[in-house]
């Protein structure tokens, strides 16, 4: 006789990579009954490709992961061998963390922290299929859907029964790996695909497309001449990711730079022709500006050579990744590429380099709170989604799971706008632009980059997570007194003139040129203010009067009263005090333009002036708002001021009907 067994959880998340963790933990942290169901439960946030974290945009979303009360920040603070805070020669705006990750201490400490969240239980399962109820049109929701997700069906037959779902497969639906000659199914190398979920979630009807990335090899560091390459050192200082963490304490290593040759180009031009890029055995769209190095190649003829970053899979390994070297060539024109390098001439390959192509689902198939327009509790964050990146991956997760928690909490979604986030630029781009190659996040997608700073990141996001229960009390409590030092300093700042017979005084005054003979000779001495508006002066300069001004006051009793990301923070807002005011007001411009509904029955058909592609285009992805169906590739701004119009129109007529 078969015992039934049924599980009953208020979410469930599938998959648990980095989207998949966020989600299971956003949602488990806001106090609700959440199950994480994956494929193998030792590969728990297993770094695909390349062990690191951040990089320029990407480490803004980590911070605004962290900011949301996430938990990438801590995890890679924790194991992390190597920081580097890129773009420091350029403003502010730019600057990004980045850190080389000890591969197989990631997977075990996030690991750690999802199995120490009271709310949270981890499963290891294959989910094929989706249970749905016909629940009639939802008059009280913008979704067209009438359908919605009661829970998960698992290869072995059993049932479990959920609230909401959050599906997080990365490059598992339907995945073939391509490494030459040689194709086979899989969902990473060694891992077996997502066949039967692929098939559901086509069935249902979701526009799928098919997407392809692709890895380096991995060599072994004992055959390798290491004094053959330019070493690269990490931050002597590094910068942590998390707000939460107070210092890394993870030995650190170095990392090692070289370039490929003549030698390494003529093998794969030899050989374009076994290729499957190159011989049409792919199909799906790779991204354009992290390609493969045969494409780099064909690309760029004339380039000599291209750089390649020889960086540790971990303390413990001797495996090292080849940053710069993703390929899908044969095995046979790996080993001649990699021996082409000097230094790599006996260099043993751990891992052949390969490709992958999988599915992903249109993302215009999503709200702006991501959950899927077709099935109502059903949402879906990560690659799925079209993106690439661990990091990508996290921020999509932690908003799904906070939004599926919303929905089983009958409240109103959270949209981060993107004005106020990375986050939400990349979600926005999502929905209403969709996808035509893997989506990475850039700096220069921002309108307002120097508003979207790494150091301001829990100002702009924190006060969300924690009004939504997604930040703890205890983090808050933190991100408060912090809050409450930066606007005692820069009071103190804008209140307080650098005596220049101080310490600070005379270092400050006489690289401005305004010490001569040890006497001042400027006019009044200059505030802290306006002596950050000066180029040659940076807060860490003043780091110590701040220090000994708030104590003699007994403002703040903590010690060092700033970071020194924090005195950064504050120099950034003096520094571009006149610029960020400025963007300020074309935020609020924006703001405005997202404030205007565009009501979920909007007929674009009965517009008259839109051409047929134009209503097309507007049906497909039902913007929320009149400023998301600006963003519409091939919208212009005139078509959207005729729905601004016609929304009028047909409220009037509405409400004539109403009272006739
Ligand atoms: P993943 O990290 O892939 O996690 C998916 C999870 O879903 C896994 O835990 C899996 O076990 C689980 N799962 C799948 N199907 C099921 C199921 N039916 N039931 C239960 N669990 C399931 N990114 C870059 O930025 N740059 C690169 O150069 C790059 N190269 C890559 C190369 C390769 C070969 C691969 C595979 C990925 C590469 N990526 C790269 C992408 C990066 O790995 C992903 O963007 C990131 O891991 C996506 O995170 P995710 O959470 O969406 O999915």
């Amino acid at each position: 006789m078969t015992i039934h067994h049924s599980e009953k959880y208020d979410v469930v998340v599938v998959g648990a990579g980095h989207a998949g963790c966020e989600a299971a933990m956003a949602a488990a942290r806001m106090g609700l009954r959440t199950a994480l169901y994956t494929l193998n439960l030792d590969l728990i946030c297993q770094m695909s490709c390349n062990p690191a974290v951040g990089g320029i945009a990407k480490g803004h979303l980590v911070r605004e992961v962290d900011a949301l009360g996430g938990v990438m920040g801590q995890v890679i603070d924790a194991v992390g061998i190597q920081f580097r805070l890129l773009n420091t020669s350029r403003g502010p705006a730019v600057w990004s963390p980045r850190a080389q990750a000890d591969k197989k201490l990631y997977r075990a400490k996030m690991r750690q922290v999802l199995e120490a969240e009271p709310n949270l239980r981890i499963k290891q399962a294959e989910v094929v299929d989706l249970i749905l109820e016909d629940v009639g049109a939802i008059h009280e929701s913008p979704l067209p859907s009438n359908r919605r997700v009661r829970g998960i069906r698992l290869r072995d037959g059993r049932r479990v029964e959920a609230e909401a779902v959050v599906i997080t497969t990365g490059t598992f639906l339907n995945g073939l790996i391509h490494c030459g000659e040689e194709k086979y199914p899989a969902g990473r190398s060694g891992e077996p695909p997502s066949v039967m979920l692929g098939e559901a979630l086509r069935k249902l009807g979701f526009e799928v497309a098919r997407l392809k990335t692709g890895t380096p090899p991995r060599l072994d560091a004992r055959t390798i001449d290491f004094s053959q390459f330019q070493v690269q050192n990490g931050d002597p200082v590094p910068t942590p990711f998390s707000f939460r963490t107070q210092s890394i304490t993870q030995p650190q290593t170095v990392c090692w730079i070289t370039y490929t040759n003549e030698r390494t180009h003529q093998a794969i031009r030899e050989n374009l022709d076994r290729s499957p890029l190159y011989s049409g055995r792919i199909q799906g769209i790779g991204p354009r500006y992290c390609p493969s190095i045969e494409d780099k190649i064909v690309k760029f003829p004339d380039k000599p050579h291209h750089q390649i970053f020889l960086e540790p899979e971990g303390m413990d390994t001797n495996e090292i990744y080849v940053n710069g070297m993703s390929t899908s060539m044969p095995i046979d024109v790996q080993w001649a590429m990699v021996k082409s390098i000097p230094g790599l001439e006996n260099a043993d390959m751990i891992r052949p380099g390969y490709a992958i192509e999988y599915d992903m689902i249109q993302p215009t198939e999503l709200t702006p709170w991501l959950e899927t327009k077709k099935i109502s509790n059903l949402f879906l964050a990560g690659q799925i989604n079209g993106t690439t990146g661990y990091e990508e991956a996290a921020c999509q997760g932690i908003m799904a799971g906070l939004n599926a928690a919303r929905r089983v909490q009958s409240r109103e979604p959270v949209i981060i706008e993107r004005t106020r986030g990375y986050t939400g630029i990349l979600i926005d781009d999502l929905v209403s632009k969709g996808v035509d190659e893997p989506y990475r996040m850039f700096t220069s997608r921002a309108e307002f980059r120097l508003h979207l700073r790494i150091d301001n990141a829990d100002e702009r996001l924190t006060p969300l997570g924690y009004q939504v229960g997604a930040v703890r009390e205890e983090d808050y409590q933190a991100f408060l007194r912090k809050r409450q030092r930066v606007s005692a300093a820069t009071k103190f700042l804008l209140q307080s003139r650098l005596d220049p017979g101080s310490r600070v005084g005379r270092q400050v005054y006489s690289r401005l040129g305004m010490l001569a003979g040890g006497q001042f000779t400027g006019a009044s001495p200059l505030t802290g203010a306006q002596l950050l508006k000066r180029a040659e002066v940076t807060a860490e300069d003043l780091m110590e009067w701040i220090d000994e001004g708030l104590r003699d006051v007994g403002a703040i009793h903590e010690s060092p009263i700033l970071s020194r990301e924090e005195a950064r923070r504050i120099e950034t807002d003096f520094k571009y005090e006149g610029y960020l005011a400025q963007q300020e007001r074309q935020i609020e411009q924006m703001k405005r333009a997202e404030a205007r509904h565009i009501p979920d029955w909007f007929d674009y058909r009965k517009v008259s002036g839109l051409s047929r592609e134009v209503v097309e285009k507007f049906t497909r992805v039902r913007p929320l708002t009149l400023g998301q169906a600006l963003r519409i590739p091939g919208i212009t701004p005139a078509a959207v001021s005729l729905v601004n119009v016609y929304i009028e129109i047909f409220q009037q007529r509405a409400a004539e009907q109403a009272g006739a």
